[in-house]
């Protein structure tokens, strides 16, 4: 990947955490990889994608990188969970052979599982001796017939972050755009109600939650043509531009992948979270906004109305025990809102929340919800979070706190 293209990933301006003086991604260094390395970020951006092969194109360690640790579900191919590697030695550096096992592994992988698609990640070692990617996905792409889409996301290229965005334009250069969805089936329509189709970016599916939230989207005539990559398949993501609207699930990764939607295609695109009622509510409130159909949205008011009476009716016992309950959130920062919102909606009081990853916007939320006495928690490493922070303002230590939740 040239420095050129690494340096416009890095400056996406849909993200405003870009115009942070010191921790934006604009001003990150190639090379710092705390907190995952780019392979690592592309790799977790797109495993979840169920019925590709996923190749890792570089040393065994790589491989394990972030492999499944999220736990994303599938409903059906469980392909994604084969780990797959060309698992480079010295003699292979040493012999130029990288691209030749890399073909080879693709070869393997077509024979043996007959994917859908084969995704070629790129690390530092095949990198740095200038293995060509493209090249290699092109030629086996032509000779077997099975789209071969590369992802150049050698490692010390940046950060996990980076990786996302990384991951969000190889599926746009070489993805999406090349498929048109199926006509909606007869038996899915129904009188009166008319069909849209919508994509969520940055939606994992971790331990199959949206799988809770899929029955509402049908029942509101909401069609999702993609997750990515949260239990999505190779032929949504290619269907991904004749969306009428996306949200962007997860704050960070893939927001470039919303951004150009818009841009290229009219995808208008909503940042939002599934976390707790209000924002979920929300979500399906900024659907109906953007898709701008006054039916939807009676639609949408009405279940809205439904559900939460329903939820809250079923957290009643919970919130008993934990209203009026002061919390510490202790987080990475990013989307600590959602959470935040999340605990009021149990009538608890957040005292403080993290936001070392949080983007500005996030912050922005915070301060929205949590009011201007906020106290955001900036580091996030234990000692200058908990001991220094804290404990001189009359809090409990961590693991005083620990001991003291209902
Ligand atoms: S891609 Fe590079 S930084 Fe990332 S795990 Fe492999 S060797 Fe380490």
């Amino acid at each position: 990947m040239k420095t050129a293209e690494i340096a416009e990933l890095l400056n996406e301006p849909a993200c405003a955490h870009n115009k942070n003086e010191k921790s934006g991604c604009a001003r990150t260094k190639p090379g710092a990889t705390a907190g995952g390395c780019s392979f690592d970020g592309a790799q977790i951006a797109l495993l979840p994608i169920a019925d590709v092969a996923h190749i890792v194109h570089g040393p065994i360690a790589c491989a394990g990188a972030s492999w499944d640790n999220r736990g994303a579900r599938s409903s059906g191919p469980t392909l994604y969970r084969t780990g797959m590697t060309t698992d480079l030695t010295e003699q292979d550096v040493i012999m130029g052979r990288g691209e030749k096992r890399l073909f080879h592994a693709i070869k393997q992988a077509i024979d043996d599982y007959s994917p859908k698609a084969v995704f070629l990640y790129s690390t530092c070692v095949p990198a740095l001796i200038g293995d060509d990617l493209e090249a290699v996905a092109r030629a086996a792409s032509e000779r077997w017939g099975v789209p071969v889409v590369p992802v150049d996301c050698a490692g010390f290229y940046g950060t996990k972050n980076l990786g996302n965005r990384i991951a969000g334009e190889a599926m746009f250069k070489y993805v999406i755009g090349t498929r048109e969805p199926e006509p909606v089936p007869a038996a899915a329509q129904r009188p009166g109600i008319r069909v849209h189709d919508v994509n969520l970016i940055g939606e994992y599916n971790i331990a199959g939650e949206f799988w809770y939230l899929a029955p509402l989207f049908d029942e509101l005539g909401l069609r999702i043509l993609c997750t990515l990559s949260g239990d999505a398949r190779f032929h949504e993501v290619q269907t991904m531009h004749r969306a009428e609207a996306s949200m962007v699930v997860c704050a960070k990764a893939l927001l470039n992948v919303a951004r150009k939607l818009e841009g290229e295609f009219g995808v208008p695109f909503f940042e939002g979270s599934f976390y707790g009622i209000t924002d979920t509510s929300q979500a399906f409130r900024d659907f109906a906004r953007l898709l701008a159909d006054p039916a939807l949205s009676a639609r949408t008011e009405a279940m809205i109305a439904r559900e939460e009476a329903r939820i809250r009716a079923a957290l009643e016992p919970w919130r008993a025990r934990l209203a009026g309950r002061r919390v510490l959130l202790y987080t990475g920062g990013v989307k600590s809102w959602s959470v935040v919102s999340a605990l009021q909606d149990l009538g608890m009081t957040v005292v403080a929340t993290g936001t070392n990853k949080s983007t500005e916007e996030d912050k922005a939320r915070i301060r929205e919800i949590m009011g201007d006495e906020t106290r955001m928690i900036t580091d996030g490493s234990p000692k200058a979070a908990i001991c220094r922070s804290l404990t001189p303002m009359g809090w409990p230590s961590f693991s005083r706190a620990a001991r003291m939740l209902p």
